[in-house]
């Protein structure tokens, strides 16, 4: 059977599963089975060996049983960096790339990237801001390991890792402050598409009732971690960039802007910290 016949059936089969692109994935899976690019696979030039043809079949199982593409394959390309991946993490999304445009655009000379899961945030700042001292942090110690991975691998250990609840475990201050905290509302979940709800993790999703309860944590423990005129950047969902000002003017924050995504959805809220505040301790 040719590649093309192979990517044929299994688009087939994805497209019944429910699979959003399945051709796409069809393509993908088969590429990545056989270790090439997704361009060489479509030449139709490279020759499958039965072992690679083996593989790309228990892909598609999986992915027929919605298990996320990413997972399946282990690892997803963020920003000019490649970040390997398994469900102890949450996927880093195309969305969250605006999170990391927007810190870097302010050249920040210290951050702190709170919830960094995979590291993808953290190690994308690191990639593009050679200087700066960047420190990373998650409540999962499991995602943790996942990002001291990526960061060995990508050759950017200058990045430090920490394990703590939003700032608990954090010392010192910072020049920005960046999170994509999770923030979906606890009732959405399970109407998330399934490859979300079944197998992304809980904990990197569930924001409470009204998806915002760790934003408004953070917001309230971040000013004591920020350099006067610090700037704090956060990834929100739908609708949230109302609230999520408002949390922030409560809390010293002054220059709020939202930022959209390529959908059209403000997905990020930044502000700079009042450099005129006292400090509270
Ligand atoms: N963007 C994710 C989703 O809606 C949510 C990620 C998050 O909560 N930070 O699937």
């Amino acid at each position: 059977m040719d590649n093309r016949a192979l990517i044929d059936i299994g688009a087939e089969r994805l497209e019944a599963a429910g699979v959003e692109t399945p051709r796409l994935d069809a393509e993908l899976l088969l590429a990545e089975a056989a270790g090439v690019t997704r361009s060489e696979i479509l030449a139709g030039l490279t020759e499958l060996t039965p072992s690679a043809i083996g593989t790309y079949e228990k892909w598609l199982v999986r992915r027929e049983a919605r298990e996320p593409l990413a997972y399946i394959v282990g690892r997803q390309g963020f920003r000019h960096i490649d970040l390997v991946i398994d469900p102890r993490v949450l996927i880093p999304r195309p969305e969250t790339e605006l999170l990391v445009e927007l810190v870097a655009a302010a050249a920040p000379l210290s951050v702190l990237d709170v919830a960094t899961g995979s590291g993808a945030v953290a190690l994308a700042l690191a990639d593009e801001l050679e200087t700066a001292a960047i420190t990373a942090c998650d409540v999962s110690a499991d995602a943790i390991v996942v990002a001291r991975a990526n960061a060995e691998r990508l050759g950017l250990s200058r990045v430090k890792f920490v394990e703590s609840d939003l700032l608990d475990a954090i010392d010192g201050g910072f020049d920005a402050i960046v999170a994509n905290l999770p923030y979906v509302e606890s009732g959405d979940i399970d109407g998330l598409q399934r490859e979300v709800a079944e197998f992304e993790p809980r904990l990197a999703l569930d924001g409470g009732d009204d998806g915002l309860d760790l934003v408004r944590e953070l917001v309230r423990q971040a000013p004591d971690h920020l350099a006067p005129g610090g700037l704090i950047a956060l990834e929100i969902g739908l609708g949230q960039a109302p609230a999520t000002e408002q949390i922030l003017a409560e809390n010293g924050f002054v220059k709020m802007a939202s930022h959209r995504d390529l959908a059209g959805i403000e997905r990020v809220v930044s502000a700079r910290l009042d450099p005129g505040r006292q400090p509270t301790a």
